[in-house]
């Protein structure tokens, strides 16, 4: 899922949790699993889950 940085910092990264076991939200460009979809930077997603197949 190809998104802003915007959109992603109100999404739920499957990696965080809180100290009382919280989810917490994707931490966008201060996450190094951040990737962008192209070199104009306007959308990026999620590394960890590998390159998006399509959008
Ligand atoms: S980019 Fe980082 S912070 Fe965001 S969902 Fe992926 S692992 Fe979590």
């Amino acid at each position: 899922m190809k998104i802003e940085e915007s959109e992603a910092k109100f999404k739920f990264c499957p990696l965080l949790k809180t100290s009382d076991d919280k989810m917490k939200m994707c931490q966008g460009t201060m996450c190094m699993m951040w990737r962008w979809a192209d070199e104009s930077k306007e959308k990026g997603y999620c590394g960890m889950a590998g390159t998006p197949v399509a959008g």
